[in-house]
């Protein structure tokens, strides 16, 4: 059942994607679909893009924007989220009232080489720094951990002393101190883990280009940006960002239940971040009416998350150039960001569109 919806590689997700789109079109419904082109190349020499499609009025009030693949290899469970959804609206009908906009993979060359940054190792989730912000600046204790997390060699398969490092790190210096210093973003160190990038990247740039005539007629927009690979095996966490306000929270606990959990390090399992995709859109557009959600899909335990990237970078940084894409770090960085378990898979694109739905109710109720 899972099979027509998880793809294997960005061009059969991308394939897809545009078929539910065609058959949307077909059946008589409003779509638009787009393909915003990047210039750069797939692993089997494919030209790169990120495909949008919207569904509705483009020039609606109310928004329903879905973005998937920021992070490149999460795009596989996103893609499959956003497939199952379309194909929902294509058995049933669009929703009344409510303009959907989906973006299917934010980070194409990330998600077809598998890799969760961009081409130039910027994490595209602390790249959409607000205008007035410059990329600089690393987060305190990031010199500390980068010795654990960035060395500078290629990874071997057996080796087996990073997790009484890693423990002992977080012995010495905690984990809310440790995590945050980790996955806030970093704006120093082009070839270490969490570099946000030197300026503001082509795709990043081409999507806020894309956006901005829905948002020129829209009053008000619910984002939902998919990711995994935080949490519990399964299960989501709707991160918020504080900046919301203490009333939309709250607002957004009665609606969507306990799973709501502020970007804050103290708080779950999530950290605060420097310039990801809600707080970029947030400080563009601050008139707007915006319900940011960041759905997170726990796959594996922090420690196992955090060695599979570790040992990804640094074979992409310092590994064989002509073995980049069939390299075991990568494959290894695949299963765990999309893992191959049928139960997993199964909560994914339950939860997935649940909250789609949810997100629905929300607009068409106004509030
Ligand atoms: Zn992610």
């Amino acid at each position: 059942m899972w099979e027509d919806v998880f793809s294997n590689d960005w061009v059969a997700a991308s394939q897809r994607f545009n078929h539910y789109a065609e058959k949307l079109s077909e059946a008589g419904h409003e779509v638009i679909l787009k393909r915003l082109p990047l210039d750069i190349k797939g692993p089997v020499e494919e030209q790169l893009g990120i495909d949008t499609c919207i569904i509705g009025d483009p020039k609606g009030k109310k928004l329903l924007l879905s973005t998937s693949g920021i992070h490149g290899v999460e795009g596989y469970p996103g893609s499959a989220i956003q497939l199952h959804i379309m194909r929902d609206i294509l058995e049933n009908k669009p929703p009344e009232g409510v303009t959907v906009g989906f973006v299917h993979s934010l980070n194409p060359w990330g998600m077809a080489w598998l890799r969760r940054v961009n081409e130039n190792n910027a994490d595209l989730n602390r790249n959409f720094l607000p205008p007035d912000e410059n990329y600089e600046g690393e987060p305190e204790g990031y010199s500390i951990v980068n010795p654990l997390i960035n060395p500078k060699l290629p990874p071997e398969e057996k080796e087996k002393w990073f997790f009484l490092r890693a423990l002992s790190h977080v012995l010495k210096h905690g984990w809310t101190k440790t995590k945050q210093s980790i996955a806030e973003g970093q704006y120093t160190r082009p070839e270490a883990m969490q570099y946000g990038g030197s300026e503001l990247q082509q795709g990043p740039q081409k999507f806020l280009e894309w956006l901005q005539p829905l948002l020129e007629s829209a009053t008000q927009v619910v984002a939902i940006d998919l990711h995994t690979g935080l949490g519990k095996f399964g299960q989501d966490t709707l991160l918020v960002n504080p900046g919301m306000g203490e009333k939309k929270i709250t607002a957004m606990r009665n609606r969507y239940g306990k799973r709501i959990c502020p970007l804050d390090a103290s708080a779950g399992v999530a950290y605060r971040t420097r310039g990801d995709l809600h707080q970029g859109l947030m400080g563009r557009w601050s008139d707007m009416d915006w319900t940011c959600i960041t759905q997170e899909f726990g796959t594996y335990k922090p420690f196992k998350v955090l060695n599979s990237l570790r040992r990804e970078n640094s074979w992409s940084q310092y590994g064989d150039v002509d073995d980049m894409y069939g390299h075991w770090s990568r494959r290894n960085l695949l299963r765990v960001f999309n893992p191959k378990n049928d139960d997993w898979r199964g909560m994914l694109l339950k939860r997935g569109r649940i909250l789609f739905e949810q997100a629905v109710a929300q607009l068409q109720d106004g509030d």
